[in-house]
């Protein structure tokens, strides 16, 4: 009989997105009137923007022809769309097509690139933060040294760098779940503890098309030195609505310093690629092109812009009625304070029951979320609009 990986027994029994996607499920079969407003999973409310259905169709009928049929693409993505990347991105930054690694999500990406490194790291995780970080290090064995990174409100909602030197450390900005986004000076605080404790940044850029302070950077190259010690992860997920498409990218720079022998992390990677992934579907980077330029890349901005302005119209909202919460100026997450004495799990139910409303409780995402709950802006101006209504009566 095959043994299981031990691992598993250390993990949570249950993954936060799943469980209140059942929770939803079983408030629809018992109130199966109630008109419930989802503020819960970070996904897409729009649907794909034409230029992107079009490219897609487009290159879907030219498999089905004989002249221009393709089978199994490069593993790590068509150059048509790496060099697009760096050509709209990065070409101001030093990034090279070269560096541009095509997969199926940062999901994908964020917990993947943890088979480069081994079990004796010391890895920096923030709390709260995207539960994947921490699952994936549990499952891939590299759990024996997690050194928790607090985003409280003394620190911004964001982590700081710790006195202590560790190896790897996830960063994410704008910060699922908090909405904060790093200032160019907090940033470069960062870069500067990884350069003097030899460190890698997995910065993991999610929401980097919601940024729109002055002062805030899109993508950790912007920070001098970043080339020498971060990984950046990118996706189409949330710039151009391509949750159910799967598209992203990693940035890996040849100037890492971090190298096995005289291997490079570039040379590494490609080797797990090309090992375990066979690419992402033509059709899909021909999506995530057209995403990129012309009427697509206008279409998907404007996308991105609304998002924003229900951000803003739900946190305004919200503070009129009394109540206090943060972020959602770079990012699509509003983290919103629950009332005193009130645990997140409790204030996640009195929402569900008293306005059919769901959140996600703070707690979920680690234990420094205790005490808020998270709302996605990922939504309509009539369900802001509703959800504010209905919160007027609380
Ligand atoms: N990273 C963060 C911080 C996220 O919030 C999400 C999705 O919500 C992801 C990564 C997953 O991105 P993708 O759809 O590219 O796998």
């Amino acid at each position: 009989m095959p043994s299981i990986n031990p691992c598993f027994e250390q993990l949570s029994p249950r993954y936060i997105f799943p469980f209140i996607e059942q929770k939803l499920a079983e408030l629809q079969q018992t109130t199966p009137e109630a008109k419930i407003l989802n503020f819960g999973i970070g996904d897409i409310a729009e649907p794909l923007a034409t230029s992107i259905v079009h490219a897609i169709c487009s290159a879907v009928q030219e498999m089905g022809w004989r002249s221009s049929m393709r089978g199994y693409g490069p593993s790590t993505g068509y150059s048509f769309l790496k060099e697009a990347i760096v050509r709209n991105l990065y070409a101001h930054l030093g990034i090279e097509s070269k560096d541009i690694f095509i997969s199926d999500g940062i999901n994908s990406d964020i917990v993947n690139i943890l088979d480069l490194f081994a079990p004796t790291n010391r890895i920096a995780i923030p709390n709260p933060s995207y539960p994947a970080y921490k699952d994936a290090c549990i499952i891939e064995g590299l759990h024996r040294s997690l050194l928790e990174l607090p985003c409280t409100r003394e620190t911004g909602f964001l982590p700081r760098p710790p006195s202590e030197g560790c190896d790897l450390i996830f960063l994410c900005s704008p910060h699922n779940p908090t909405g904060m986004a790093f200032t160019r000076m907090e940033l470069k605080e960062w870069v500067e503890y990884a350069l003097r404790w030899n460190a890698l940044i997995l910065y993991d850029s999610a929401y980097s098309c919601f940024v729109n302070s002055e002062d805030t950077p899109r993508s950790i190259f912007e920070i001098e030195g970043a080339q020498k010690v971060a990984i950046e992860c990118c996706s189409f997920s949330k710039s151009a609505g391509f949750t159910g498409l799967r598209c992203a990218y990693m940035v890996i720079p040849s100037d890492l310093e971090i190298k096995y022998s005289s291997l490079s992390l570039q040379t590494l990677w490609n080797r797990r690629q090309t090992t375990k992934f066979n690419g992402v579907a033509y059709p899909i980077q021909k999506g995530a092109l057209a995403s990129l330029e012309g009427k697509g890349k206008e279409e998907t901005e404007a996308q991105v812009r609304s998002y924003l302005y229900l951000a803003q119209t739900l946190s305004q909202g919200l503070r009129r009625l009394g109540f206090t919460c943060f972020g959602g100026r770079d990012a699509p997450y509003i983290w919103w304070r629950t009332p005193d004495n009130i645990t997140s799990w409790e204030f996640f139910d009195l929402l569900l029951h008293r306005c059919q409303m769901i959140c996600i409780p703070g707690e979920g995402f680690g234990s420094c979320g205790e005490q808020y709950v998270r709302l996605s802006a990922f939504t309509t101006a009539p369900s802001v609009q509703e959800a504010l209504d209905r919160l007027a009566t609380l």
